[in-house]
């Protein structure tokens, strides 16, 4: 059977979503449609907000269904009008690449947003909207979201965060957070891909991306893809009903990594992390190979670094916190999630020590 530790990929389909969708499939109906058969479809969309609404909370007119968290990105980027846009350097492409003149905000050695850059520059005037994330993808660090936005607003700019990584992983309450727009995306917690949402502050002017329809209250046009929207609420109901065992389990593993590997170091490790993810470098050990050694072993992790026409390329994440770039090429991404088990983690530590003892030239035995 195979380790899959690579949530922040994309998360194994939830089995109650799964049944949502299925439902949902089987029956025919545009929420448009003023019939009864329009009506039950209507009725799943509707439902579904509710869902979404008071897992985020935050009003039913806040939500608008989008294709996936990086339509939600683009969306919110490009929606608000703003002339000057500032996002992190830690940011997910379609975020970093909506808006490609947007301003740089560096971060530190933990991957935390310089807070005394943005209050400078927020400070020359002129900044439309702020965008950092909630957490990241790579290193699973949490962003101080709320010292960001004290300091956008005190200069009237807005702000929005990409919480693709962050929603049914940790609490989120979209009116606390205070920003005025937030990106949620399905199949990071479980629902399927091809669906997730931006949540604005209700009566925000948003400028849809997609014209030619009223669906979603004119802000985004085209017809309400039913059977993902069901699964989607589905997935968000299972993650917040369920207890998230993901931190004891990343916790004990990385425990027992750094325990057998001297030298290895966890990125991002001193301040406040996802409870699912662990960025671990095996120094001198090229994250491709443990990638395939891994996955020779039955287990699913993801390279920090990417491999585009035969170079590898560091990643923009750690390059922008400043990690030593050999160090960088040895770090791969081990995600958990709802389907987590303590022996898949095993499996993992194992695998990972075995080839950590061969490029060492040691034998191998069992590891600690
Ligand atoms: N933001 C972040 C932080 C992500 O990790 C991802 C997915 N890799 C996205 C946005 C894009 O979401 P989706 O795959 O739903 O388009």
């Amino acid at each position: 059977m195979m380790a899959y530790l690579d949530h922040n990929a994309t998360s194994p389909l939830r089995p109650a979503a799964r049944d949502a969708m299925i439902a949902a499939l089987a029956e025919c109906g545009n929420p448009s449609s003023p019939h009864a058969a329009g009506r039950a479809a209507r009725a799943r969309v509707e439902a579904a907000r509710r869902t979404l609404a008071l897992a985020f909370d935050c009003a039913l007119d806040s939500v608008i269904f989008t294709s996936g968290g990086t339509e939600a990105n683009n969306l919110a980027v490009r929606g608000t009008g703003a002339a000057t846009v500032l996002v992190s350097a830690v940011e997910h492409d379609s975020v970093r690449e909506a808006e490609r003149r947007a301003e740089v905000i560096p971060v530190d050695g933990n991957g935390i947003v310089d807070l005394e850059w943005l209050e400078a520059r927020l400070a020359r005037g002129g900044v439309g909207l702020v965008s950092v994330m909630l957490a990241n993808n790579e290193t699973g660090v949490i962003q101080p979201i709320a010292d960001v936005v004290r300091l956008a607003h005190a200069e009237g700019a807005l702000v929005h965060t990409d919480a693709t990584q962050a929603a049914g992983r940790i609490p989120l309450s979209f009116e606390s957070l205070d920003v005025e727009l937030m990106t949620v995306s399905a199949h990071k917690l479980g629902g399927p891909p091809g669906v997730g949402a931006l949540l604005v502050q209700e009566g925000f002017p948003l400028r849809p991306l997609l014209r030619g329809g009223r669906q979603e209250d004119g802000r985004r046009a085209g017809t309400e893809n039913v059977p993902a929207i069901a699964g989607f609420a589905a997935a968000v109901e299972a993650a917040l009903a369920t207890a998230d065992g993901t931190r004891a389990l990343r916790d004990g593993l990385e425990a027992r990594l750094l325990a057998s590997a001297p030298g290895a170091r966890i990125l991002g490790a001193l301040v406040d992390r996802l409870p699912n993810t662990t960025c671990i470098a095996m120094p001198g050990v090229a994250a491709e190979t443990q990638v395939m050694a891994l996955d020779l072993a039955g287990i699913a992790v993801s390279a920090g670094a990417a491999c585009s026409s035969g170079k590898v390329r560091t990643s923009p994440v750690l390059a922008a916190m400043g990690v030593d770039a050999e160090l960088a090429r040895s770090a791969i991404r081990i995600s958990l999630g709802w389907n987590s088990t303590a022996d898949d983690v095993g499996r993992c530590a194992e695998a990972w020590w075995a080839l950590w003892a061969r490029t060492r030239g040691r034998k191998t035995v069992q590891a600690a």
